[in-house]
């Protein structure tokens, strides 16, 4: 079996992190996994959901939301607002992303703020959740970083980095981390979220008029374990460098998606 980019069963698409992609946010990053792109950013408010104020629960909370840009598709995709809802399969992400990035908060640590996450699909090749999931938890990062260099945090919030990666069965066989042509002809498509500790925070999986076997599962969580830690690495770098990096303009993307 080849895959369709030629790529080694277990081997990712080249990925980058470009953090500074919105200056106005509080953190921000352009995340590529191959020709899935999101840009994710990370915006701080000092105000709590009313139901937190209502119920006085300690601490703040996190919430995401996803979308994908009308030209992030081959054929345009129409933006919520002008269909009057919002679509089941962003709703179902953003709640996704929500959830893991919650995982490795401790939302009691940044007092009574609201971290809203937004992940915006630039260009969608497979895995645009995946990618969201792992830019998302890198643009909370070099927020909360910001907040702890201005002196408004006490102790950093993050537990432990997540991130994401697909795994799924291709022609019979477990590959890690797909793209779009694969996506559509998989049988078995996974989505494993993972700290930086190996635990699972959650993991999708399901056939597609198919079945896969035990065997099979412990193939594809194998595989993505292996992608997750190699997907934290960049995350790491790209967090430690965030802080001295400049708005990222337009030569600096050029420059990143050159050397690929
Ligand atoms: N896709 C699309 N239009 C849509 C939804 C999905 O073109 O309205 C494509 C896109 O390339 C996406 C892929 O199908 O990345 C797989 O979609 P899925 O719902 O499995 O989510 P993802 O893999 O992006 O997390």
């Amino acid at each position: 079996m080849t895959r369709p980019d030629g790529r080694q069963n277990d081997q990712l698409r080249p990925i980058s992190f470009i953090p500074n992609v919105a200056p106005y946010a509080t953190g921000s990053v352009l995340v590529s996994f191959g020709d899935t792109r999101v840009i994710c950013s990370a915006t701080i408010e000092d105000d709590v959901p009313r139901w937190m104020r209502a119920q006085r629960v300690e601490g703040g909370w996190l919430t995401a939301e996803y979308s994908m840009l009308p030209y992030s598709t081959l054929e345009r995709k129409p933006r919520d607002i002008s269909r009057g809802k919002l679509d089941g399969r962003s709703s179902e992400i953003q709640r996704l992303i929500g959830r893991a990035l919650r995982a490795c908060v401790d939302l009691k640590k940044i007092g009574q703020r609201t971290i809203w996450i937004d992940c915006d699909v630039l260009q969608a090749d497979g895995g645009t959740r995946t990618a969201s999931i792992s830019g998302g938890c890198v643009a909370m990062a070099i927020a909360l970083n910001k907040l702890m260099a201005e002196g408004r945090l006490k102790q950093f919030p993050v537990k432990k980095l997540v991130a994401a990666v697909s795994a799924g069965v291709y022609q019979g066989v477990p590959v890690l981390d797909l793209n779009y042509p694969e996506d559509k002809d998989a049988s078995v498509d996974f989505n494993v979220v993972m700290t930086e500790s190996n635990e699972f925070v959650e993991v999708q999986g399901s056939g597609e008029e198919a079945v896969f076997s035990s065997e099979e599962m412990t193939a594809m969580l194998e595989l993505s374990r292996k992608g997750i830690s190699e997907i934290i690495s960049l995350q790491k770098a790209a967090i430690l460098t965030a802080d001295r990096a400049a708005p990222a303009d337009l030569a600096s993307l050029t420059a990143a998606f050159g050397k690929r």
